[in-house]
Formats: structure tokens, sequence, C-alpha cells
């Protein structure tokens, strides 16, 4: 039957009772014969607590202190998982990221996977034992307690499945991915299959269901990888997935979709900070003179804009994360000799909408239906970009809602 590797979110793991859940959803594929290694995520809270107790111990806290706080709350619930999986007389061992062990580089906080060495989980494997490992936490070349960042258990997970050679499951609290999300349009539609490449744009553009980086991975190493909900009746028929179908959402090779849309799904987010140098002369090494610094500075620029410029003079716009606003403002004014500008502008009040298909690569006017469609609600554009298969733009963020209904209705996608 193969291997499989299943993710468990925090809301998953809440409690024991929602733990005890997770061990029927594991027992129903143990009992088809898989080998299972488990994914958990801290309970739900857990982290957020966590990282707050480290705020409030210092406001500057050494990186590699707050990993060994925050790595913490996966090893609960890795123990909890083993001892009632245990208890339904299924055998079961805790791994932590240093026992497996996940080799992660030295950024602590965000530290990048390098190598895991599957090797005593797959012994324990052939002794019919479930590996349930700690998402979330590996160690460093130096023998330190590392993290992969927020959310970073899905990473983990598809890594795992990649150095196992398995499929990966991925358990939430929603039922697969959506059109756009569904608790701002009604009619959403859940997606059966989905291309690596518009998951990585759903995911970067604001869909919150997978990291971002978890994807990427899944990417590179063709990691088959099923978004379902942990909440559904373990036992229940439609949970079956033995035939490599499945109740979810699949993400897959754009090869394996059939029926492909041009527009798959609509993503947004109000996560974007705006920021409008005015008046600054028009000469080669004037966007150099902006964007240099906050490169500099690790801070990522999205969209740009340039106006045309008037007697020598032009506004150049971009946006930047929210998180990050009061860092590039501070480095444009740092700059502001080197630039030459008149002043700054800026706003927290902007929403990005993104339409996202790869089947925009073979159909033409995707972008001009939707700004006519936007055009059509009185909606303003303050800046657009574009790559093969997603089109954006920035608008004022009171109309993200009205934006994405439209847009959704636009492209074929309510259902029922
Ligand atoms: N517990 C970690 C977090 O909240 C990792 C995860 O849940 O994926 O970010
Ligand atoms: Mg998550």
């Amino acid at each position: 039957m193969g291997r499989l590797v299943m993710k468990f979110g925090g809301t998953s793991v809440a409690d024991i009772a929602r733990i005890r859940n997770v061990a029927r959803h594991v027992a129903r594929e143990v009992n088809a014969g898989h080998e299972v290694a488990v994914v958990v995520s801290a309970m739900a809270g857990t982290t957020d607590r966590l990282v707050g107790w480290t705020r409030e111990a210092a406001a500057l806290h050494d990186a590699r202190e707050y990993d060994a706080v925050v790595a913490s709350g996966e090893q609960v619930t890795a123990g909890l998982t083993a001892i009632v999986l245990q208890e339904m007389g299924i055998p079961a061992r805790s791994w932590q990221g240093w026992q497996v062990p996940l080799e992660t580089d030295g950024m602590h906080g965000a530290a990048r996977i390098m190598r895991i060495n599957p090797v005593g989980i797959i012994e324990r494997f052939a002794q019919g034992q479930v590996a349930v490992m700690a998402g979330f936490q590996g160690i460093s070349t130096d023998g330190r307690i590392t993290t992969l960042g927020r959310g970073g258990s899905d990473t983990s997970a598809v890594a795992l499945a990649a150095a196992l050679n398995a499929r990966c499951d991925i358990y939430t609290d929603v039922d697969g991915v959506y059109t756009t999300d569904p608790r701002i349009v009604a009619k959403a539609q859940k997606i059966a299959r989905i291309s690596y490449e518009e998951m990585l744009e759903m995911a970067s553009l604001g869909a919150k269901v997978l990291q971002t980086r978890s994807v990427e991975l899944a990417m590179v190493y063709r990691v088959p990888l099923q978004v379902r909900s942990s909440f559904e009746a373990p036992d229940s028929p439609n949970q079956n997935t033995s035939d490599g179908g499945g109740p979810g959402t699949l993400v897959c090779d754009e090869e394996d979709i059939v029926e492909q849309q041009v527009v798959t799904g609509i993503a947004y987010s109000r996560d974007e900070g705006k920021v409008t140098v005015v008046r600054v002369p028009d000469r080669p090494g004037v966007s150099a003179a902006i964007f240099g610094p906050l490169a500099d500075r690790g801070i990522s620029v999205d969209m740009i804009v340039q106006n045309v410029s008037e007697d020598g003079l032009t506004d150049v716009t971009f946006t930047v994360p929210q998180k990050d606003l009061d860092r590039a403002l501070k480095a444009i004014d740092e700059s502001k000799d080197m630039i030459g500008y008149e002043r700054i502008r800026s706003s927290q009040d902007v929403a990005k909408i993104s339409v996202i298909g790869v089947g925009m690569r073979s159909h033409a006017g995707v972008a001009a239906d939707m700004f006519k469609a936007l055009a059509e609600k009185s909606i303003n554009i303050q800046a657009i970009t574009t790559s093969e298969i997603k089109v954006s733009v920035l608008i004022d963020a009171a109309y993200t809602e009205l934006a994405v209904r439209t847009l959704h209705t636009t492209y074929d996608l309510d259902g029922e």
C-alpha cells in the first residue's frame, strides 16, 4: 500500500479528544496497510503563547533561545499523539526533529531544511511502528534546535514525504482548497485538483491553507499533496483513499488535471503597505537609489509603478508587506539626499486581489476581463502586476470583498 505522511494542524490536535480523532484517522490508514508517519503541529494557540512569552521575557532576544522555547509545542503533541495511538493498540513512537534527524541551516526562527535521514523511521516501519514526528522543528549543524518559521509543520511534512518517497496528506480544519475564501464568497467551490504552480501562487498571494514553502518543496520533489479535513468522521467510507483519489483537494502536476479552467482561483491579501515617492527626478539610477536600500534591509518589494514624467519629475509607487512598512519608510527617508524626492506618502488601506490559473498561458483577455469587471463596480486600480499565470491588482481595502465576489462571478467560478 506504500508509505503515507499524515500531517495534522493545530486545530486538529487542540485537545485530547481531537488527538483521539486524529488517531482514528491514523488507524484507518494503518489498517489499510500503509506505513504511516504522522507530523503534528502544536495545539491551537500554543505557539502564539510561546512566542508571546519570549517577547515578554525580552523584546530583543536570542534567536536560538526563541527556537528552544517555541519548538516545545510540537514536542508535546508528538508525545501525546504517540500515547493515544499506543492506547488504541497501535505501536507508535514520537520523534523530535533532532532525533530523526531533520537537519537545517542555522537561520534560527526561519531555518531551511538541508537534509532528512529517515533510516531510523524506516527501520521502525519494518517493525510495524507508526512514527509521530514533531513538525516545525529541526537541528542545526552546530547541534541547536531550530524552527522553520510560522506554519512550518506543513514544510516538515512535505520534506519527510519527499525523503520517504511517500504521499503527503495535510489534514486541516477545512476540507480542501477553495476557489476563493468561502467566508467572503458563499458560492466558492472546493477545487478537486490544482497544479503545484497555481497552489504556490494561491499560497503566496494570501490563501492560508498551506505554508508557501511546503508547496515549493512539493513541487520540486513532485510529492503528491492532498489537503483534507480532520473533522470528517474518520471511519466514513468516503475517507478511504486507497485508490489514490480522495475527498479533499489534490495538489499535483498540471498534466494530471483533465478539466483545466482558465482561472482556477482568486486570492486576496490585506497585508500590503503602499509607498509613493513623490516628485523624484526621472533619470538613470533613481530606481536603484530607491530600491537598493530596501533590498539591503531584506525588505521585499512586490508591485512597482512609475508614472510618466512631467518636467523631468515623476512619482514612484510600490508595495511592501505591511510589517515592513515602517522600516521601508525609514530606509527611503535615510536615502533622501541620494534619491532627491519631494515627499513620501504611505497607506495601509490597500488590498491586493489576484486571479490565478495556468490556463492564462493559452488564453488572452484574462486581465482585460478583470479590469472591466472592476471598472463596472467603480473600483479604482492603483497598481498592477502580472506573471504567466496570475494578474494582481492593488485596490482600496474597503472594496476587497466586493472585488473578490465580482471576479468570482466574472470567471464563472460560482457554485450552487
Ligand atoms: N506551530 C507552528 C505555528 O503555529 C507551526 C505550525 O503549526 O505549522 O506556526
Ligand atoms: Mg498551518
